[in-house]
């Protein structure tokens, strides 16, 4: 009752509540209270730890929080995967010329959401229900440790990273709350 239920591609049952109710009413409640005792006055533009993250969206993942970063520390740059697109090489770029970052973190995950998908069956679905096959990729893949790896070295092959000296990938473990170096060997 009340529950609608699609599939999205073969594997993955998703299940929509017709009972959503939007959340943005309470959460400015929560920023109220936030506010009222404001912990971040003064914070500098610039990341004190001059470094950037690109993580995936995941919400189980508070990359301040798991990383032990106050506000203030490091840019987060994050999307579905914690893919370096062209959007993420645009946010360094601007974070290592305008905002002096030396240092990049990739982090992806265990149980990733687009582990569960392929490119294919994927935009064959949106293109069946939207009338367009979608221009973008997907960006998914199966090994959340090859796909850091594949994503590091998109940025060491970028002619618009310049400080590539430091850039370290990691894979989250979902399941325990541990980090595990990926390496491109
Ligand atoms: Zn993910």
């Amino acid at each position: 009752m009340g529950m609608k239920a699609y599939r999205l591609g073969q594997n993955v049952q998703v299940t929509e509540s017709k009972a959503f109710r939007p959340n943005a009413d309470e959460l400015l409640g929560f920023n109220r209270d936030f506010a009222a005792s404001f912990p971040d006055e003064g914070l500098a533009l610039v990341p004190s730890r001059h470094m950037s993250v690109v993580a995936c969206m995941d919400s189980r993942m508070d990359i301040f929080q798991l990383l032990g970063l106050a506000h203030g520390e490091a840019h987060i740059i994050r999307n579905a995967g914690g893919v370096v697109t062209d959007d993420v090489i645009r946010s360094l770029v601007v974070s290592q010329r305008r905002m002096h970052t030396r240092e990049i973190i990739l982090i992806h995950h265990t149980d990733c959401g687009l582990q569960r998908v392929t490119e294919d069956e994927f935009k064959h679905e949106i293109e069946s229900e939207c009338g367009v096959r979608p221009w973008w990729a997907l960006e998914s893949f199966r090994d959340p440790y090859q796909s850091v790896v594949q994503n590091m070295r998109r940025l060491k092959l970028s002619p618009f990273i310049v400080h590539k000296e430091h850039v370290r990938g990691f894979v989250y473990d979902v399941g325990d709350g541990l980090l595990h170096e990926a390496c491109d060997d």
